[in-house]
């Protein structure tokens, strides 16, 4: 196993190990591609995904936010081309039947029996997961699990132009699963079947899309620095236009340097008015905008950022693991930001057995526990340990109640980064 898929290894075994992720139905074998959040996953996650709705849609006055419906009439994935067109090339082993996604293969050897020259032509596979509405299974009840959240948005753009009016620019955000019927799902959340995306569609007049493609590259690159992503390993990659999918005329994948190697993150798009025009032919509704004062019409082009989630928290998460020396030992701990870490301090006493520190304790706690809401009570093991488990959490700082405590009220807090410790009035934290 080389370096990248030990780091890969480790961060998958703390994320079981503590609480973060879990196998989907593991108790039961598993189930490819689905993936469980634990309490402290959870709240990683929802960490990311309030700070990117806080960031996109609350602190700006060009935005609006929906929660469609994940089923939709099927008719909306017709008229967006994903009926015929959301396929990826499967082949199959001839020896022992195994299928693979026919551009991820690195040579002509099965990856599983280890036969050469035994791939079958690649077949187009069709990435919805397909289903009926209602208890009548025909054609006309037959509905799909969203495979991305932009077509909830593009039908209810109608809606937002009717109740609200906006001028243009503006952007409508929605965050929620999708699913895809990955032919292999792998490496982790990376690729999932079920997974979030937090997408938005920024409608603009279509001779200024290149002004707002630019303004949302920017915002992006403020994103993955808001999730303490390093620079220098998120690059841009201006998609040739033979891999850009059907509607765009302009995309940039923004790649991060995970353990697994250099993988998209996020995407870019221009989607031009492709799905507008699309709803406008099959839905026989007009999608045209009018100039407000004026006669102008035109249906809006569009600029398309889609982030999401499970990527964003993998990068988090392999970003932030480190492994130092502390007293001749090996540590390893996640060096989360403050803003998204699941848990902001942990808070004990020195001795669990003290009464009067423990009870000392408590009040600190309920303090910083109404004020951050993020804060954990920790007195297992000893304090030592406890630093271990919060290092490996995340946790920035933990606050530790001792005998000082008891005759002038400081107490002791710790930086997960440098171990150092500092005393300070609680009321100061
Ligand atoms: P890929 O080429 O990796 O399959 P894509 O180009 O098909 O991805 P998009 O359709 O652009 O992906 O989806 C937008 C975003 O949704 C991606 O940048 C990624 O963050 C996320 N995403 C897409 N597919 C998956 C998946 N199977 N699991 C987890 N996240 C995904």
């Amino acid at each position: 196993m080389d370096n990248r898929n030990e780091k890969m290894e480790s961060i998958v075994s703390l994320a079981k190990r503590r609480g973060f992720i879990y196998r989907g139905s593991e108790i039961y074998g598993g189930l490819s591609g689905t993936w469980d959040y634990g309490p402290l996953g959870v709240t990683l996650k929802r960490n990311i995904t309030n700070l990117w709705w806080k960031m996109f849609v609350e602190e700006r006055d060009d935005m609006y936010g929906v929660d469609a419906a994940i089923l939709m009439n099927q008719r909306v994935w017709q008229a967006s081309g994903h009926v015929n067109t959301f396929t990826d090339p499967l082949v199959e082993c001839s020896e022992c039947k195994s299928r693979f996604r026919a551009d991820h293969l690195e040579g002509d050897t099965c990856l599983n029996c280890g036969k050469k020259d035994c791939f079958s032509e690649p077949k187009q596979f069709n990435m919805m997961f397909k289903t009926n509405v209602g208890p009548v299974q025909d054609e006309s009840s037959v509905s799909y699990l969203r495979p991305e959240t932009a077509q909830g948005i593009f039908t209810n753009y109608k809606n937002i132009v009717d109740s609200f009016y906006p001028d243009l620019p503006f952007g409508i955000a929605q965050m929620g699963k999708a699913f895809r019927n990955e032919i292999s799902p792998r490496d982790f959340i990376f690729r999932s079947r079920e997974f979030e995306q937090m997408e938005i569609e920024y409608f603009v007049k279509p001779d200024a899309w290149g002004e707002s493609f630019e303004h949302w590259r920017k915002a992006v690159w403020q994103w993955c620095e808001a999730l303490g992503l390093p620079k220098d390993s998120i690059h841009e990659l201006e998609v040739p236009e033979a891999d850009r999918a059907h509607y765009s005329k302009r995309t940039i994948d923004f790649e991060f340097d995970f353990p697994i190697g250099r993988e998209e993150l996020l995407g870019l798009a221009y989607r031009t008015d492709f799905d507008l025009n699309n709803i406008q032919r099959e839905a026989g509704k007009s999608m045209e905008y009018t100039v407000k004062g004026s006669n102008e019409k035109f249906v809006p082009h569009v600029i398309e950022p889609s982030f999401g989630v499970e990527r964003a928290v993998m990068a988090v998460l392999s970003s932030a693991y480190s492994e130092d020396e502390v007293n001749g030992e090996t540590r390893t701990y996640l060096k989360l930001p403050e803003n998204i870490a699941p848990v902001r301090f942990a808070v004990s006493p020195l001795v669990r057995n003290k009464q009067e520190l423990a009870e000392k304790a408590r009040e600190v706690y309920k303090m910083l526990k109404s004020k951050y809401g993020r804060v954990m009570w920790d007195d297992n093991g000893n304090i030592g340990k406890r630093y271990r488990r919060q290092d490996e959490i995340g946790t920035p700082n933990c606050v530790v109640i001792d005998f000082q405590t008891l005759e002038d009220g400081t107490v002791t807090v710790r930086d997960r980064d440098t171990t150092e410790q500092k005393r300070v009035d609680p009321a100061s934290i």
